[in-house]
Order: structure tokens, then C-alpha cells, then sequence
């Protein structure tokens, strides 16, 4: 998208907005389909759960990681109005459910639909057995999260040293463990995560295979970094060493799926917000923009995730702090960023704002979530 395009877009639809780009989405999929090709991708839904983006993807050949209810009837029920690709009695090609705890009346509600769910301890194992006797299942993992932004490894996964301990017991419910997953955490700038977790699902794997159990499926999960900045490698490197894995790993008939969340729409959205005030304090000028952080900006507080804002006008800039709209201290998008001396009514903008954003957008203080604008779709 060009600055021009934003800003015809922000006058034709006011502020705040954010403009979604599918043929971004489009390349951020193809190009993880290029790079891991061995590998299918569901998408995580919570990264962005815009209908128009499920439908995009669907259309590219995606399938999809919920992690509820209402996620799973939401593709569900956008991809059974697109034409069939691979229809069969159960969904697993097309969605893997991958929320290691879910409520009971979920699961009653998922069986009919034979889904594939990951579990990671006892308990669950004994709801999914009562509740969803017809979902295959995948044992997450818990797996090193060093250095990623967002910690998943304290919530989820089994130890491994209990894993195969698991996987028997749930064979011996009557259930059927078809794979191993596991996430390294969000965004993971370090690579030797990955590594580590695909030495670690390779060896639980192979020490089933020892007990005549047969695992088919291994489930990579999320993770897979966005260059925010230019410090984050480049994703092809990352590839490069999930695929020199794979091949050392495991055996060549595994069926192997990642669900990448953030990788596949981060890039895709730019955020434009309007100055609606301007004051100094203790020196420092301070804007105040028509969007916020219980808003657009809420992956500052939830996603531990720092945007860029930036202006229109050109011109010599200085440090300045920019606030939300709403009435709370919270609410500060940045201490300082560096922009040019704005008016009220100038705009600002900021990219790569696609994921974990408008997801987790309120209406707290009574202002309503931005505009989503869909270009290409
Ligand atoms: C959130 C989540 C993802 C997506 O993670 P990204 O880091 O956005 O790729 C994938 N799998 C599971 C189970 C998740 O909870």
C-alpha cells in the first residue's frame, strides 16, 4: 500500500482505520508454503479472526488452527459455503483444534464434527473420552520458548518425560493420539527453539514407535517471526533449518502441519489514526491519536508488541510520547517516538499491525473498535 492510498482511504472512510491488504496475506501464505513445502498450514484464527481473511486463505489452499468454539463454527461455517476441495467424513485436513483445554460442552459439541484436538494431561484426557470419543488426538509438547515474545511454555505441553506415559493412556481409553505438536512461543527470534522441539518430538515419537504405537502426525505450531525490525532473521533461515531437520528426523511419510498466526497477516494491515490533541509536558510534546490501546494498539499490552507510528508530513522531527483516546494512563502507545511537528487533524499511520490487534480491540470507554478495511480480498 502506498502513503497515498492510506490516506485516500482514511479520507474516504474517516479514522481511526485499518486497512487490511489480502494480496499481502496472500504472499505472507505463499511464501511459507514455498519455504517448508513439506509442511501444510493452519492458520491460527486468533491471530486475526476477520471472516474475509478465512475465506482468503480458505480460497489459497489454507486450513486452520482454531482454539474455541466459536472459532471452529467460524470457519466451519464460511469454508462449507466455498466450493469443496478434499471433503471427507472428518476435518482434519481442513482445522485442527489446538487448545489443550476446553471446556465440556465444546467438546460435546465439536465430536460430531470427528476434529482433531490436542490435550496435554490426564484430565483433559478423561473429558475428551467422555465428551469427544470421536476426535483424534495430538499430544502437545512442552517445549523451550527462550527469547520469544510471547511465553507459552508455563501454560502448556507435557513434560516430555511423561509424554509417552500419555499417549498410552490414551490408547488405552479407546483413543487414538495421531500426532505430537508443540509452540516455541510467539514470535520466536530463536531458531534453536525449533530445533530443540523437533529433537524432542522426534525422540517421543520414535520411543511410541518402540511401544506399537504409531504417531502419523507432527504439528509444528506457530511462532514463526515477523521482521518487526532488523534484527529479526530472516524466515528463510528459520526454513532452512526446520527442513534440514525434518529430513534428519523423522520418517518420510509423516504428515507434517505448523500453524502459523502472526507470520500470515502481521505485515498485511497498516493502522491510520488522526491527532485530536496536542499538549507539552515536562518538556515533551505529547499527541493524542483517535485510537488506542484497549483498541487497535492493544498488542502493546497483550501481545508485548511495540509499533511504529509514523506521519504523513515530512519535515525536522523531535522525541515525543503518543496517547490514546481513552481516559486511562495505560493508555500510552509510545514515551517516544520520533515524528515531525503535527496539527490536530494530521494523520499518523502504523504497519505490520495485522496480528494479535483488532483481535483483542474493545469498546472500553465507550469507543468503538476501528474500521477494518479489506483491499483485494
Ligand atoms: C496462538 C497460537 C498459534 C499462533 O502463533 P503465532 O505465534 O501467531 O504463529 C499457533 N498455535 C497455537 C496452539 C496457538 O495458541
Amino acid at each position: 500500500m502506498t502513503l497515498r492510498q492510506l490516506k485516500a482511504a482514511a479520507a474516504e472512510h474517516g479514522t481511526p482505520l485499518v486497512v487490511v491488504d489480502h494480496d499481502v496475506i496472500r504472499r505472507n501464505y505463499a511464501e511459507f508454503r514455498k519455504r517448508l513445502p513439506k509442511v501444510q498450514a493452519y492458520y491460527a484464527v486468533k491471530a486475526n479472526a476477520a471472516p474475509d481473511i478465512v475465506r482468503t486463505l480458505y480460497r489459497a489452499g489454507a486450513s486452520f488452527d482454531v482454539a474455541s468454539l466459536p472459532e471452529f463454527m467460524l470457519v466451519y461455517e464460511n469454508i462449507r459455503q466455498l466450493p469443496a476441495q478434499a471433503r471427507q467424513d472428518f476435518i482434519w485436513d481442513k482445522i485442527v483444534y489446538a487448545n489443550p483445554i476446553k471446556p465440556r460442552e465444546t467438546l460435546e459439541a465439536l465430536d460430531r464434527y470427528k476434529p482433531l484436538v490436542t490435550f496435554d494431561n490426564l484430565a483433559e484426557l478423561g473429558k475428551i473420552r467422555r465428551y469427544a470419543p470421536h476426535a483424534g488426538l495430538a499430544l502437545r509438547l512442552r517445549v523451550p520458548n527462550t527469547g520469544s515474545m510471547v511465553e507459552l511454555s508455563s501454560k502448556f505441553g507435557c513434560d516430555p518425560g511423561e509424554a509417552v506415559d500419555l499417549i498410552e493412556e490414551a490408547f488405552r481409553a479407546g483413543l487414538v493420539v495421531e500426532g505430537v505438536s508443540f509452540h516455541v512461543g510467539s514470535q520466536c527470534t530463536n531458531f534453536e527453539n525449533f530445533v530443540q522441539a523437533l529433537n524432542m518430538a522426534s525422540a517421543v515419537m520414535r520411543e511410541a514407535q518402540s511401544r506399537d504405537r504409531q504417531i502419523k502426525i507432527l504439528d509444528i505450531g506457530g511462532g514463526f517471526p515477523v521482521p518487526y525490525n532488523r534484527h529479526v532473521r530472516p524466515f528463510g533461515e528459520l526454513a532452512r533449518r526446520i527442513n534440514a531437520e525434518i529430513r534428519r528426523l523423522f520418517p518420510k511419510d509423516i504428515e507434517i502441519l505448523a500453524e502459523p498466526g502472526r507470520f500470515v497477516v502481521a505485515t498485511a494491515a497498516t493502522a491510520i489514526a488522526r491527532v485530536i490533541g496536542k499538549a507539552v509536558r515536562d518538556g515533551k510534546t505529547c499527541y493524542y491519536i483517535d485510537d488506542s490501546v484497549y483498541h487497535t494498539f492493544s498488542g502493546i499490552i497483550f501481545d508485548h508488541c511495540q509499533y511504529r507510528l509514523k506521519a504523513f508530513k515530512k519535515g525536522p522531527t523531535e522525541i515525543c510520547a503518543v496517547f490514546g483516546q481513552t481516559c486511562d494512563g495505560l493508555d500510552t502507545i509510545a514515551q517516544s517516538e520520533e515524528l515531525p511537528d503535527l496539527e490536530i487533524g494530521d494523520l499518523v499511520y502504523a504497519e505490520n499491525i495485522g496480528a494479535y490487534s483488532t483481535a483483542s480491540a474493545t469498546w472500553f470507554n465507550g469507543f468503538p473498535p476501528a474500521k477494518l478495511l479489506h483491499l483485494n480480498a
